[in-house]
């Protein structure tokens, strides 16, 4: 099967490469301000809104006069930074039907204008890209049949950036795979997006790439993401939230307390902003790599195939359902649980589990998993609670036992 897959790891860059990441960035986001500006314009005017190929060849035809900047760097930037907003106007139309026909409730979202105050942003490179061990003196000669398990140290090639070395050995697919331009047994690389976030930049590679899957075949698994826990599965697993989480999140409290009382302009004003970015990103990384860990061992990657779920189950958790219950949404939104369901659903697909989401009315928690009975009493802050039929539940591990149970019985 052929999957598409990013592969994101952090740079390890030198002042120079620094400021010429942050010119590339620079010009991504002017070029789709520019372009929104230029859209914006021409729709007032009653004319149609010029598309990014039509953006793209004005954005040339001004380069010389108005931005000879531009040159120093890559094309691509400014011309995927256009496709970007694109994009995010066909997805702001799409909202827009889809409101007047009622199948979406929450914000349409009007492309907005980028600020430097949200970060240097990011931009996207295509055409040649390359990965190579960081000693590979002569190149053609590191063309090998056999995969290399070494963890040397990592660079990466991009058009007009040159080689840039990576942070973390062995991840990305190395060009000791390569048999020719962007092309692995089975690895195709499609682009590569840099990006900043608090002072570290990462590259993210999408690539297309040819797994070979095996059924899963072990009994079906019903996760319920938890409030009090990260997630609780059918099979009585239940999996905590990191403990470093809790500190961190105090940590930032107290941070943007700080922020609040600082005067605008000031120079603490800065520091603080910059400590509660920093917080803001170190929150993420744990929660996402607390996230990761909690979805490989739900899709159990490592096991036989008779031991990995053949299929997990989870609730529809839709924005929008949540929004319903501001509590909830809070609780959930400090969970991550977009991310949650964005991991486990390429995981099951990588790991041939099949994912089943349940319908967003199927009363997980309210359900008795002994009886079948609906405690429509339930609340969201009762967390055990016993049913007429006399069994006692807690909330959290009687819905994944009824999600597990959603599963569809193949007939003999
Ligand atoms: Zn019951």
């Amino acid at each position: 099967m052929i999957f598409l897959r990013a592969y994101k790891t952090e740079l390890d860059l030198n002042n120079k490469q620094r400021t010429s990441l942050t010119k590339h960035a620079g010009t991504a986001r002017y070029a789709y301000n520019w372009g929104l500006a230029r859209k914006i314009e021409e729709f007032k005017a009653g004319r149609k809104m010029p598309t990014a190929i039509d953006l793209h060849r004005e954005l040339n035809a001004l380069k010389k006069t108005d931005f000879p900047w531009m040159y120093e760097v890559s094309k691509c930037a400014p011309q995927e930074s256009l496709r970007n907003l694109d994009k995010a106007f066909s997805n702001f139309f799409r909202r827009v039907k889809e409101k007047k026909a009622y199948k979406f409730s929450g914000k349409v979202g009007f492309p907005k204008f980028k600020s430097k105050k949200r970060g240097l942003g990011s931009f996207r490179l295509t055409g040649t890209i390359r990965i190579a061990p960081i000693n590979a003196v002569v190149l053609g000669a590191m063309r090998s049949t056999t995969p290399s398990t070494s963890l040397s140290p990592q660079r990466i090639k991009l058009p007009r950036l040159g080689w840039l070395r990576l942070k973390e050995s062995g991840y990305l697919p190395d060009r000791r795979f390569f048999t020719s331009d962007n092309q692995t047994d089975g690895i195709k690389i499609l682009s590569a997006t840099v990006s900043e976030h608090a002072g570290h930049w990462f590259v993210s590679l999408q690539v297309e790439q040819e797994i070979e899957v095996e059924k899963a075949q072990g009994e079906p698994c019903g996760v319920d993401l938890g409030i009090k826990s990260l997630a609780v599965c059918s099979d009585g697993r239940e999996i905590e939230n990191p403990k470093a989480l809790r500190k961190s999140l105090k940590k930032l409290r107290r941070a943007q307390r700080e922020l609040s009382r600082r005067k605008k302009g000031g120079k603490k004003r800065e520091k603080s902003r910059r400590k509660v970015a920093k917080l803001h990103y170190r929150i993420a990384n744990i929660r996402k790599d607390a996230i990761h860990k909690a979805t490989s061992s739900i899709v159990a990657k490592n096991k036989p195939q008779e031991q990995r779920p053949s299929v997990v189950v989870i609730e529809d958790l839709s924005v929008e359902n949540l929004l319903k219950n501001h509590n909830l949404a809070r609780a959930i939104s400090d969970v991550g649980f977009g991310e949650f369901r964005r991991q486990l659903t390429y995981k099951t697909m990588w790991n041939g589990v099949s994912l089943l989401v349940a319908d967003r009315f199927f009363p997980s928690s309210k359900l008795c998993s002994a009886c079948g009975a609906i405690n429509d009493k339930l609340t969201l802050s009762m967390r055990e609670w016993t049913c007429g039929c006399g069994a006692r539940h807690d909330r959290d591990r009687n819905a994944a036992q009824n999600l597990s149970r959603l599963v569809p019985i193949k007939s003999e």
